[in-house]
């Protein structure tokens, strides 16, 4: 029998950073996690835009959230000294006259703080690029290289013994006051489900409102795009080398496919060539599943009567910006010291389990 402090049930960015926060804090954890290479964290583009939407709105606790977000990827650099997050300014390009009255209108009222950097009103002249209404230029913004960060904790775990390249199955989870049992093989103080969209099948948290939703992303060469930074209209378009780019992302509620589809592709392609004339080449294409909530805020949190068993997830469109503020908090919650926000926290949807689930 293996003894362990926290047993984490997969290891995408959500149970990643709570497994190394808790880990750096000299915590004995376990992770399961099969490696899946389509889990939503590993096809991600690894955007962090504080601003984002039709609206053109500062996205949730953004102020609080990107900064240390960016300092967490920057520790995790120094310790594996590999390149993971950088920190790119964003271009978001008008689609329309109205777009840009409409946001110039507003700009007064926004709290943008110091993210909008400044307007553009005319084209602002990059090589091969659309942008006749102009744009908005963002700051410390940019975007992590999140399967290389996936696979380098993931590589140290398999190295160290405290990643199980397997899936965390919940019925053989023995749970009593003392902690939990696990296939009769581990005994953990806490058990914590970072299963992303996978926990629509766990039968503790089934009762949970996840609206799962599938996206893809493609990956093109585009030899003369300049890669100084990230576009955005209707489309985002992510350097990921010195001539490669991520491009992302459909949006589609089930049914899934099962994989990435000839209608993502088009789709795509047809939104890079708004942004640009410059001829481009596809190299990839990944679909994967979004652990989106109703009320798009993320879940954190122990379960109501099974006080050893806790969730962390629901991260939807932005798991990048999110994943480290959320895993400290979680991880001082289940030290015994800070609160969980309460639009985080799952209380708030205590009610919707059903008597005697889970
Ligand atoms: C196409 C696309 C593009 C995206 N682009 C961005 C972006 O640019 N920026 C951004 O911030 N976010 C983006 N996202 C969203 C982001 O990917 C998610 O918010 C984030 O990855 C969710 O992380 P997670 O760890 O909760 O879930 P996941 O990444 O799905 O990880 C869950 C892990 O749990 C494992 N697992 C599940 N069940 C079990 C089990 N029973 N036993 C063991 N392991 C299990 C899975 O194998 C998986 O590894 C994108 C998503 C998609 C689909």
């Amino acid at each position: 029998m293996v003894d362990c402090d926290f047993l984490v049930v997969g290891h995408g960015i959500a149970g990643a950073t709570l497994a190394y926060v808790l880990r750096q804090r000299g915590h004995h954890v376990l992770v399961y996690d099969p490696g899946q290479t389509n889990s939503a964290s590993n096809v991600a583009a690894g955007l962090m835009n504080p601003v984002a939407g039709k609206r053109f709105a500062l996205t949730w606790r953004a102020a609080e959230l990107l900064p240390f977000a960016a300092t967490f990827y920057r520790e995790l650099e120094q310790r594996y000294n590999q390149s993971f997050f950088i920190e790119a300014p964003i271009l978001k390009l008008f689609a329309s006259i109205e777009e840009q009255n409409a946001v110039l209108a507003r700009s007064a009222d926004q709290p943008w703080g110091d993210f909008v950097a400044g307007f553009v009103t005319a084209d602002p002249n990059l090589p091969g690029v659309h942008g006749p209404f102009g744009g908005a230029w963002l700051r410390h913004g940019g975007h992590v290289a999140v399967r290389e960060l996936l696979a380098a904790l993931a590589a140290e775990g398999t190295r160290d013994g405290w990643l199980r390249p397997e899936t965390f199955d919940w019925a053989r989870l023995v749970t009593s006051p003392a902690g939990v049992t696990y296939a009769e093989q581990v005994r953990a103080r806490h058990v914590i489900c970072c299963e992303g969209a996978g926990a629509l099948r766990n039968p503790y948290f089934n009762w949970l409102p996840l609206t799962p939703n599938q996206g893809e992303v493609l990956d093109v060469e585009c030899a003369d795009l300049s890669t100084a930074q990230v576009l955005n209209r209707g489309a985002y378009v992510v350097p990921v080398g010195t001539t490669h780019f991520r491009v992302g992302a459909t949006y589609r509620w089930p049914p899934f496919t099962d994989g990435p589809t000839a209608v993502g592709r088009e789709e795509l392609a047809a939104r890079l060539t708004v942004i640009t004339d410059l001829p481009f080449t596809v190299t990839g294409q990944q679909a994967g599943v979004r652990p989106a909530v109703r009320d798009r805020r993320p879940l954190l949190g122990s379960h109501p009567t099974v006080p050893m068993l806790s969730f962390c997830g629901g991260y939807g469109s932005k798991g990048v910006m999110l994943a480290p503020r959320l895993a400290v908090m979680l991880a001082d919650w289940l030290d015994g010291r800070g609160e969980i926000w309460a639009d985080a926290s799952l209380q708030r949807y205590n009610a919707l389990r059903p008597v005697g689930v889970g």
